[in-house]
């Protein structure tokens, strides 16, 4: 380790011990159990959420009268089913009952980002959100990534000047550099920092932008450990040009403000669940989660919003047990709305998969709906498309899920320069139905 290591390393530990003395603790049990049996997996879920019932029953009115026929002492995991979901909307109605003092432990101010713009403000208690840092670094590892270690990341958002200020400080001691603006100097002055850097992180399609400039520009590197994609979905085409030219592919981290790092792919490709952290159900396809650290705002059986896949099958390679989520499909909430009839945006998903399987063609997509009956693809420009035979293949394969109810159109757009705002599966202009 040489010197300027060893100087944000300790700056980062004591920082990391200032901000949260939780975080080692709950890190080295991570590290404990990151090869256990999924028996032992689960019997440390069941202590945490017999722990976690106990507290929201006394805590909150909500709970009290949610868990009046659980008995908690001698319940089982499979017991959790018996508890009803919880919703957004109810979450939001009850939130006053449910935010509670987690027995005086200390609290943090945290925001949910809203997609509509609806932001839910709650607070959480340090176990809650060192276990959330704890699984990220523990992910890190797997990859040989220390936490402290320079890396480079890419955020989504215009920020203020004061703002950026102060990010950079903050930054500073993360041994982080971030950036805010996608131009093609910031790309240039990136590349002099991924020479030295171990890591890049950020949004995916923010990532690919810079990758596929870099592409142009023939640039390699050979010396980043892991290029973490988070809060986006990650297209396959994405993988392609990430992987020529970091020569390796983007690495998901799967969570949520609420629920924080619920799931983390390993090297052989498999996002492992935090089992020691979350509880994640497949109800009808829709992601439940149970955070079993967060006291100050229990999360018992919460409906997230996202479509997932669980594979209870696969053993991974890699030799852990946790749990698999084989696919996160898409957000729910928002309707396609055809002529006549009404489909899930999961759909949109199948299309562009079936596409990829049955044509072998990968396309980076936003799909948009301003009227009933119609859609609109579109497609980010690529040098390796043949746009007239995408065009046609797309129609076919959308023919599979919507037949003649929707009529569709295939646009090809160029990246947006500049600015990189998060990227959508799927919007809508469409009043909903009730
Ligand atoms: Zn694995």
């Amino acid at each position: 380790m040489n010197l300027d290591e060893t100087f944000h390393k300790y700056l980062y530990l004591a920082g990391e011990r200032f901000k949260n003395p939780h975080l080692k603790e709950h890190l080295d049990n991570l590290m404990k159990t990151d090869f256990a049996s999924i028996e032992e997996l689960e019997a440390i879920q069941l202590e945490r959420l017999k722990k976690l019932l106990t507290h929201a029953k006394n805590k909150t009115n909500f709970f009290k009268e949610r868990l009046k026929d659980i008995d908690i002492d001698t319940m089982t995991l499979d017991d959790l089913k018996k508890i009803p979901i919880l919703t957004k909307e109810e979450l939001k109605a009850n939130a006053d009952d449910l935010r509670n003092d987690a027995n005086g432990e200390p609290l943090i101010k945290a925001e949910t980002s809203g997609t509509t713009g609806d932001v839910f403000l709650f607070n959480k208690n340090l176990q809650w959100d060192a276990s959330f840092r704890a699984a990220q670094y523990r992910g890190y590892s797997w990859y040989g990534v220390k936490p402290w270690e320079k890396s480079l990341y890419f955020w989504g958002f215009k920020k203020s000047f004061k703002d950026k200020v102060k990010i950079r400080f903050l930054d500073f001691l993360l041994n982080r550099y971030r950036f805010f603006d996608y131009t093609n100097e910031e790309f240039e002055r990136a590349a002099d920092r991924i020479r030295k850097s171990t890591y890049i992180a950020g949004y995916s399609s923010s990532i690919h932008m810079m990758a596929e400039y870099f592409k142009k520009r023939g640039y390699k590197f050979d010396n980043i450990k892991m290029v973490k994609a988070t809060a986006e979905k990650v297209y396959d085409s994405y993988h392609k040009t990430v992987k020529e030219v970091f020569g390796r592919k983007l690495t998901s981290e799967y969570g949520s403000a609420e629920a924080g790092v619920i799931a983390y792919e390993c090297p052989h490709g498999n996002m492992h669940i935090v089992m020691e952290n979350v509880i994640v159900e497949e109800v009808d396809n829709k992601a439940i989660i149970t955070n079993l650290w967060a006291y100050s705002l229990p999360f018992i059986r919460f409906e997230l919003g996202d479509y997932i896949v669980l594979d209870n099958e696969t053993k991974c390679p890699c030799g852990r047990s946790h749990k698999i989520i084989k696919e996160v499909t898409g957000r729910i909430g928002r309707k396609i709305y055809g002529k006549n009839g009404i489909y899930s945006t999961i759909n949109i998903n199948h299309t562009f998969k079936n596409l990829s399987f049955k044509y072998g063609i990968e396309l980076a997509y936003s799909a948009k709906q301003y009227e009933k009956g119609k859609m609109v693809f579109e497609i980010i420009k690529d040098d390796s498309i043949n746009e007239s035979e995408a065009r046609k293949k797309l129609i076919a394969s959308a023919y599979e899920y919507f037949k003649d109810d929707l009529d569709i159109e295939v646009k090809f757009v160029e990246y947006k320069e500049g600015k990189s705002k998060k990227q959508k599966d799927f919007e809508s202009f469409v009043e909903e139905e009730a």
